[in-house]
């Protein structure tokens, strides 16, 4: 199918879904179900940004284009700045032996010992084996996420649900948190700039940093040479839409759009079934057409 159906004169009548996650992540669904599902939610232009791989990109990129959906390659890079764990999306990357498959290498390599850390605190407060039951969940051994370790807590009933294992031991100062050094902010922008990408701000509405460190932030990701931020995603609310719409508009950074879809039972908001950009965001799919359409 092609995507000559996709009306880039009026880039906010498209339906563009810019961040999601795959079993090769923290995702419940293979990319080539993600692919089928947000066809079905009617997606034109789709990303699949898994946390610090890129394994899933060629495959999501076969399915798309069967759906005559555009797809984007992405990734989502796990950073950290100012002693704050920061997520930085990458879009229309270069995923093949380019500078960001090799950094994402040295990202991915300390997660099984922080996972095997994770596993030893908890058996402190008299969990045990937490880490082989969180690789029931694993579709990436690569890849080992809290996500994970949250669904083997579920699925013990030691708690209802994931929102509630992250309360209870998986964030700062709970017994099962493991502080851990990722990428800095200069690296994940470079890595994505030297691949031919676009960097973007995850979820800003997400961080716990104060106003005056938002302001930092987004001044050194534009001076590195960042483009967007998360405008509508699934982990704002409709008071973070305005408030990340002004900033994106003050800030010349343009707006982004994804669901941070994880998976059927576990997100908030399906894939494709976001609201629309507020008015007067520059979309940062504007000029796509030129280059991808
Ligand atoms: P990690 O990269 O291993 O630190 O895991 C981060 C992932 O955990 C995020 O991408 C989310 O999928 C998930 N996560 C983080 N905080 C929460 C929360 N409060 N509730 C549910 N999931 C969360
Ligand atoms: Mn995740
Ligand atoms: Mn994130
Ligand atoms: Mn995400």
């Amino acid at each position: 199918m092609s995507t000559e159906h996709i009306n880039w004169n009026d880039p906010h009548s498209i339906n563009a879904d810019l961040h999601c996650h795959s079993t090769v992540s923290d995702g419940t669904l293979t990319p080539e179900q993600l692919a089928q599902r947000a066809a079905e939610n009617g997606v034109h232009v789709w990303s699949l940004t898994d946390h610090d791989e890129v394994g899933g990109l060629e495959r999501a990129a076969l399915a798309a284009a069967k759906h005559g959906m555009l797809f984007v390659p992405g990734v989502e890079i796990s950073v950290t700045w100012s002693g704050v764990t920061l997520h930085i999306v990458g879009l229309n990357v270069d995923y093949t032996d380019s500078p960001l498959a090799k950094g994402l290498a040295s990202v991915r390599s300390g997660r099984t010992e922080r996972a095997m850390e994770m596993s030893r605190q908890l058996e402190k407060v008299g969990i045990e084996g937490v880490y082989e039951g969180a690789l029931k969940y694993v579709g990436n051994p690569n890849l080992i996420s809290r996500t994970h370790f949250a669904r083997c807590l579920v699925e013990r009933g030691i708690c209802t649900d994931i929102r509630e294992v992250f309360e209870r031991f998986l964030t700062p100062g709970k017994p099962g948190f493991v502080p851990h050094e990722w990428a800095s902010l200069k690296q994940s922008v470079d890595w994505i700039l030297e691949s031919n990408g676009q960097a973007v701000i995850a979820h800003p509405g997400r961080y716990d940093i104060n106003d005056m460190q938002m302001d930092e932030l987004v001044d050194q990701f534009v001076k590195l040479g960042g483009e967007g931020i998360e405008v509508v995603t699934g982990s704002h609310t409709v008071d973070q839409y305005s408030r990340y719409a002004r900033r994106s508009l003050r800030s010349g950074l343009k707006a982004s759009r994804g669901s941070d879809f994880h998976g059927p039972t576990e997100s908030r908001v399906n894939l494709g079934e976001l609201p629309n950009l507020p008015d007067g965001c520059v979309p940062i799919w504007d000029n796509w057409g030129k280059f991808l359409g």
